[in-house]
């Protein structure tokens, strides 16, 4: 597990650019498989709410959010990601969201937190799982190595 996550950073940072291009472009030519993923992404966002996110919350949290999340790079096109994902049960809510850039969100996709963890570059772990025990408790730190 551990040399599958360092290969894939690996890949990922050479191919950073080739799979955002390969990523729009699937979605671009599978306009009815993206409905269906924003659906379901709609349903469970709506079904995962605990009411903490209402109209305007997420343009309040982008407006404040100047730095990713996670990589701490200065953001210029701003996303939100569950650090839970929904697809794992994951609460749609202010604790849950977090502003980071695309190449993170791109990356994390729906990877659970530990997945992350393990799959994010080395200087970024210790902001990783700051984030995620600033909201849940310490829950990541000293569990996993720096
Ligand atoms: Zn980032």
């Amino acid at each position: 597990m551990q040399e599958q996550a360092a290969a894939q950073r690996k890949h990922y940072k050479k191919y950073r650019l080739q799979e955002s291009d390969r990523i729009q472009k699937h979605k671009a030519f599978n306009p009815d498989r993206k409905k269906k993923w924003d659906d379901l992404r709609l349903r469970r966002e709506v079904s995962n709410a605990d009411g903490s996110i209402v109209r305007g919350t997420i343009a309040r949290l982008k407006s404040q959010a100047t730095h990713c999340a996670y990589c701490d790079v200065r953001l210029l096109r701003k996303q939100t990601d569950h650090m839970i994902p929904l697809a794992g049960g994951g609460e749609h809510s202010v604790r849950n969201l977090v502003i980071v850039c695309q190449d993170c969100n791109q990356r994390k996709h729906a990877l659970s937190y530990e997945q992350w963890i393990e799959r994010v570059e080395l200087c970024h772990r210790a902001r990783v799982i700051a984030v995620f025990d600033s909201r849940y408790g310490m829950q990541h730190a000293g569990r996993v190595a720096a």
